[in-house]
């Protein structure tokens, strides 16, 4: 049986859920040796420290946009 969300629920973005994400973006995409770790590890890329995606990740918590994350 499927819940019946109120009217207008469906059009709302799930915050939370995305600043999980982009907190564990954060999290990952870290300084190591002035690289990023996260998109070492991620795919295998040398970037910059901060990264596209640190940089896109720390603007959206500093002011959270509709805006979508940079692609690799
Ligand atoms: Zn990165």
């Amino acid at each position: 049986m499927t819940p019946i969300k109120p009217p207008g629920v469906a059009n709302v973005p799930d915050l939370p859920d995305l600043t999980d994400q982009i907190r564990m973006l954060v999290a990952v995409h870290v300084e190591r040796d002035g690289m990023c770790e996260g998109c070492l590890n991620t795919w295998a890329r040398l970037a910059p420290h901060p990264c596209r995606w640190a940089q896109w990740a720390h603007a959206w918590l500093a002011e959270p946009t509709s805006g979508t994350s940079p692609q690799p």
